[in-house]
């Protein structure tokens, strides 16, 4: 058996060893340290925008505490797209809250500006808009935020990005993760770039971050004595992993551009292949290419993306169907949803293909050999 190649696997720059070697040797082996201001503080500093940040043990731990810090409670509603991974729905639930599920647009699969504008506009009508709207961007295409921005601003929702695949990738010339009033990161390690499992609040609003900072350090009141006046979490990244976290980000360049660059070699080679399309570039912006995501013609294409997978599996490569809608969950059925069929379809077609950083030419012709082979042959 060949060598397995996954979908996404870590990428070292060979700076982390120094700064997790530092951590060491002067004993910051802890939650607080100058591996987790630098780490904060470099990420601001790459975002720019007066953004602030705070590290935190995951993207979903992130996202809770954004929630929380714009009052989202028991009952609230909070949109968010269908088509993402549940740590985009976990912290909702965490709340007491109540997700809507919104459907994506066709092109970029996220969410869809129309459809956000005539959703607020009714649920204004019915008095039932939700506090938050979370804001996905997709495999690491930005959504068209903007004129969601404008939507939400008119009705009073505060608009949240899920920037979890998207860092490094831009909109209007702007860095994702500034275009809303809050924003969240993801360092797992299979993202664009990892401290093998963490997270990060982006944000400008200086008071926010402060409480959510105190939120997710157990909640301890300024004092000398174990005082707590509200609920806490203990959300903090080490000091050790958030090192690794700054020798990753010397690399975050180069590595959009690795992604990139396997995301063009499989439209190459494939270019032609009846039935296959890709995730396009939107005009708004630059895609990170996180993942590449394939599209199959059901009516055209040779396989679908079960036998695919299937068939790629079977030569040790490891493939994923894109994110099963949230609506079409077991856990949430019945939930309100505010359409469905577009990400519906997209979840049917789509093929996420290994998209690796450090994918070897060698294993990216190893890919697209078997994906060729399976789309030439009768299904
Ligand atoms: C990875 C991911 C998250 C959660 O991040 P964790 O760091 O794994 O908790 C949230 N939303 C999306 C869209 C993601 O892809």
């Amino acid at each position: 058996m060949p060598d397995r190649i996954y979908l996404s696997v870590p990428h070292m720059s060979g700076r982390e060893r120094a700064f997790v070697d530092e951590a060491f040797r002067t004993n910051w082996l802890s939650s607080v340290g100058p591996n987790l201001d630098g780490f904060e503080h470099d990420v601001a500093h790459l975002l720019g925008a007066g953004t602030r940040t705070l590290a935190t043990s995951s993207g979903t731990a992130a996202l809770h505490l954004v929630l929380r810090a714009v009052g989202v409670g028991p009952g609230d509603r909070v949109a968010v797209s269908t088509l993402t991974f549940a740590g985009s729905v976990w912290p909702i639930l965490y709340l007491g809250a109540v997700p809507v599920f919104l459907d994506s647009e066709p092109e970029s699969g996220n969410v869809s500006p129309d459809l956000v504008t005539e959703y607020l506009r009714d649920a204004a009508r019915r008095n039932a808009l939700p506090k938050v709207l979370v804001a996905v961007h997709l495999y690491g295409q930005h959504a068209d935020v903007d004129p969601i921005a404008d939507a939400c601003r008119a009705h009073g929702v505060v608009l949240v990005e899920d920037a979890a695949e998207s860092l490094g990738a831009t909109y209007r010339g702007r860095p994702t993760g500034t275009t809303a009033d809050y924003a969240i990161l993801s360092f797992n390690g299979n993202k664009i770039i990892t401290t093998t499992g963490g997270g990060m609040v982006v944000t400008r609003d200086g008071d926010a971050l402060a409480r959510m900072r105190k939120w997710a350090n157990q909640s301890r009141e300024p004092a000398v004595e174990y005082v707590h006046a509200e609920l806490g979490y203990n959300y903090r990244m080490s000091n050790v992993l958030a090192g690794i976290g700054r020798g990753q980000l010397c690399a975050l360049a180069e590595r959009v551009a690795q992604r990139r660059a396997v995301f063009d070699r499989y439209r190459t080679a494939l270019h032609g292949v009846p039935g296959v399309t890709f995730q396009p570039e939107a005009a708004w912006g630059t895609h990170s290419r996180w993942l590449t995501v394939m599209f199959l013609d059901p009516d055209v294409a040779a396989a679908l993306p079960a036998s695919l997978i299937a068939r790629l599996e079977a030569e040790n490569i490891e493939a994923r169907p894109v994110w099963r809608p949230m609506h079409t969950q077991p856990l949430f059925a019945g939930r309100e949803t505010v359409g469905g069929a577009v990400a519906d379809r997209l979840y049917r077609t789509g093929v996420c293909l290994p998209s690796s950083s450090s994918l070897s030419a060698e294993d990216h012709a190893r890919v697209t050999s078997a994906v060729l082979d399976a789309l030439s042959s009768p299904r």
